[in-house]
């Protein structure tokens, strides 16, 4: 691993300026498990991703953990920890999707010091990125190597030119939450519902949100759902232990007795982005919930665009739709 300049400011206005002056070689650093322990000891870089030289600690700024949860919702500083999340009563009382969510990420030692923040902002899984020998199309090559190679657990929805799967389990949760972040940079603040901060290769294949260099993520607001509002989160992975989703589901619904009202369908780990199924979302609203689900997660099929050997995750999606609906329902 090279070694890098860490600084530790104790203002955001601080992180920003020091960030804008580094410009591309600058990074946030939260808890590190994805940036140092992963994209640094991995050497992941090339011509569009260089080496991070400078790290801008966002932990020494006080004001940027804590949970307020509020009857307006609830505001989560971005360097608050995973496990912080988790054990929060509040928000296991108000969202308790989020808490799910970020109950399934990694191992209880990498939620103790992983921020909400970067698991935001962490970067893709794809072992073609990760790999230092593939000058991907993410890294600044001219190549995607999944569509030749092995692309068992790789997109199925909405790949293009990249075919990475957003590795955030939180986001996902975020996402159906109808979640909105605070991003600020040398221009002031500003709020970017999640609808809007992710974004996929055709707009820009060198990162997964709107982020420049010179912004950070500062706070995370989930305004308060309806009473009686549904939600649910399934996660199926490859393995018990701790590991990535293969495909995950995050619901957000109320009903109108056994009748859909309104609600997100979001998935994890098929897209380059979370994806808002509103394909199942259209299908299911102002029908029976029972006996509509099963042809409403069917529609995921037709968006789906498998690659050679990851058609098996849209059967995965497709059921993992279904019963997530149906055990929120209870
Ligand atoms: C073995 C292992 C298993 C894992 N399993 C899962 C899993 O199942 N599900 C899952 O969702 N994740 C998983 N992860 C990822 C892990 O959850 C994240 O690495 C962690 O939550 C990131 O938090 P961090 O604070 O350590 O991020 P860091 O490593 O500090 O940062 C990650 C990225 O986000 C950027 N960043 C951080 N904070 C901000 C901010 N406030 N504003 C702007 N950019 C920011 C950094 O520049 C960096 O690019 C796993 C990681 C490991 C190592």
């Amino acid at each position: 691993m090279k070694s890098f300049e860490l600084y530790e400011p104790t203002t955001v206005s601080e992180a920003v300026s020091l960030l804008d002056k580094f410009g591309a070689t600058g990074k946030v650093l939260g808890g590190g498990s994805d940036l140092v322990t992963g994209v640094m000891k991995d050497w992941v870089q090339g011509k569009g991703m260089p080496y991070p030289q400078q790290l801008v600690d966002l932990t020494t700024i006080k004001e940027l953990s804590g949970i307020k949860v509020g009857s307006d919702g609830a505001h989560i500083g971005a360097t608050t920890t995973l496990t912080d999340i988790i054990e929060s009563k509040d928000l296991q009382q108000q969202v308790p999707l989020l808490t799910a969510a970020a109950a399934s990420v990694a191992s209880p030692l990498i939620r103790n010091f992983g921020t909400l923040g970067g698991n935001i902002n962490q970067r893709p899984r794809c072992w073609f990125f990760r790999g230092e020998n593939f000058n991907c199309y993410k890294k600044g090559g001219d190549f995607c190597y999944a569509v030749t190679g092995d692309n068992r657990y790789h997109a199925i929805i909405g790949g293009e030119l990249c075919y990475i799967v957003h590795p955030s389990d939180t986001s996902t949760a975020l996402l159906a939450l109808n979640a909105t972040a605070k991003v600020a940079g040398p221009g002031g603040v500003r709020d970017v519902p999640f609808d809007q901060y992710f974004i996929g290769p055709r707009e820009d294949v060198l990162r997964e949100n709107i982020l420049k260099p010179n912004e950070v993520l500062t706070e995370v607001f989930i305004p308060a759902p309806a009473a009686g509002t549904k939600m649910g989160w399934t996660k199926l992975k490859d393995r018990q232990v701790y590991d990535f989703a293969l495909t995950s589901v995050a619901v957000v619904f109320t009903a109108n007795g056994a009748t859909w009202s309104d609600g997100r369908v979001v998935l994890g780990g098929v897209s380059p982005v979370p994806y808002r199924a509103k394909v199942v979302e259209d299908a299911i609203k102002g029908k029976d919930i029972k006996s509509s689900i099963s042809a409403a997660a069917a529609q995921i099929r037709t968006v789906a665009r498998p690659m050679s050997l990851n058609a098996y995750k849209v059967d995965i999606a497709q059921g993992l739709v279904e019963r997530t609906v149906l055990q929120a329902l209870g």
